[in-house]
């Protein structure tokens, strides 16, 4: 039988393997396994030559059991109705597993933004906003960038809601410009907090970091910070990839120059003094740690069996499919889920939105340190159920995130307990 590769159903799959160790009740498994509540609107956008074209967007409210659903929105010509549900599904894992006061949701537009004006892309994130406000604010769902939106593009919608609502309401929505509320640190708080869960499962499996090797799949966001970070800490970067291609040099990279390089032309490729390798080749070289930070379903049943990394830090969301992790798993590979791994960017917005309701504002240095304290509890709780359980990490963060829902659902009386 052919892998499944639909994010959602894999989403679903992934849930089914918790609720059956949780012995979950029929009545909350199943609740947990859609959204609560999914909106899909057409936008009508008049384009710059004066023509009017359709747009389908969509915002899934998967759980809001815990707190006001939290989740970005992504503007992508491959969007799906699927991905959209399987990623809320995701946010709403990833705000319990590191136990803060969200739910979980998603939003998005299937549009190609690289094809766009500024003016139509603000035409369609207003509009966004005229379609959905009344499902949105800082106690409902709490909206924030994903691939290719922007804090530009997040300005434009809180300055549509609050002309809509009548009020200043800046905590509706996160990964705000600073100059509107924005939080110190929530540039780099993905990686930032990807790299306080490796600085954790190093300790744990005696990886040495200032000797150890690593190769990252992907170099925007995600990807180039958690270069700069490990390669600070003392690691080595052997390889790094962009949709082009990737590049190896086993003496090292410095992620700065590889950047510029990046800038100057387009693509981490053709740097000097490093060899060109391709994005399957870097997913198997012999490095210590291996950083996905670009796409879903990279690690398959195709290539796991040649992964060589001792530890594996989901940085993208889904780059391992559920055939993949058995073989992981058999083989003493230790990953580190994406939900647990890149959750520091939603708890930076988290930190966002309450220092937007105090009107006061952290230090950089406060949100990391903040942000330090989240991650390490969330890893090592994560930890603990995967020893007491036996269990891989993944199916240890559905334990720990799925029970903390479902207590919720039943202390809430929305399925029986
Ligand atoms: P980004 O758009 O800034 O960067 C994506 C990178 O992946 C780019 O370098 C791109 O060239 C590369 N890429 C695209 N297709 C590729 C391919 N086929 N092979 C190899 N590389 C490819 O996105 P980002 O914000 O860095 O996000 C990366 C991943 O991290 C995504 O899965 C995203 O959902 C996840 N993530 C990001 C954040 C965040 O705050 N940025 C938070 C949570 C999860």
């Amino acid at each position: 039988m052919s892998e499944e590769l639909n994010p959602f159903k894999i989403a679903q799959m992934q849930l089914d393997e918790a609720a059956k160790i949780l012995k979950l009740e029929p009545s909350v498994h199943k609740l947990l396994r859609e959204p609560l509540r999914m909106h899909e609107a057409t936008l009508k956008i008049k384009l710059d030559n004066g023509s009017v074209k359709e747009f389908k967007a969509f915002r899934s409210q998967y759980n809001d059991a815990r707190g006001p659903c939290k989740g970005g929105i992504r503007y992508h010509p491959a969007e799906t109705i699927d991905t959209v549900k399987a990623l809320s599904a995701w946010m709403t894992w990833k705000t319990a597993v590191v136990g803060i006061p969200l739910g979980g949701g998603k939003g998005g537009v299937i549009c190609n933004p690289k094809e766009m004006s500024p003016a139509e892309l603000e035409r369609l994130s207003r509009a966004y906003v005229q379609a959905f406000y009344k499902f949105l604010g800082p106690d409902k769902d709490i909206p924030a960038p994903d691939v290719y939106t922007t804090p530009q593009i997040m300005a434009w919608m809180l300055d549509e809601y609050e002309k809509l609502v009548g009020h200043k309401a800046p905590a509706m929505i996160t990964g705000k410009p600073l100059e509107l509320g924005g939080s110190q640190g929530r540039g780099d708080a993905t990686a930032m907090g990807a790299v306080y869960t490796i600085r954790e499962a190093a300790k744990h499996l005696r990886i040495d970091l200032k000797k150890a090797t690593v190769a990252i799949q992907g170099y925007g966001n995600a990807g180039w910070f958690a270069a700069k970070l490990l390669h600070e800490m003392g690691a080595k970067i052997v390889a790094v990839s962009d949709s082009q291609g990737g590049i190896c040099n086993p003496n090292g990279l410095n992620p700065l120059a590889v950047l510029d390089h990046k800038e100057k032309t387009g693509s981490v490729k053709n740097f000097a003094g490093a060899k060109n390798i391709t994005n399957e080749e870097l997913l198997e070289l012999p490095v210590d740690i291996l950083c996905p930070a670009a796409l879903e379903n990279q690690i398959t049943g195709k290539n796991a069996g040649r992964i060589k990394a001792k530890l594996i830090a989901e940085i993208a969301n889904g780059p391992t499919t559920p055939d993949a992790d058995k073989i992981l798993h058999k083989k003493g590979v230790f990953v580190i889920p994406d939900f647990l791994c890149n959750a520091g960017g939603v708890t930076v917005s988290y930190f966002e939105g309450v220092q937007n309701t105090y009107n006061y504002y952290w230090t950089a240095e406060e949100v990391y340190q903040k942000l330090d304290k989240i991650m390490t509890r969330a890893f090592q709780e994560v930890l603990d159920m995967s020893l007491k359980q036996n269990v891989n990490m993944r199916v240890a963060a559905y334990l720990v995130a799925v029970k903390r829902v479902a207590d919720a659902c039943k202390l809430r009386g929305w399925a029986q307990a």
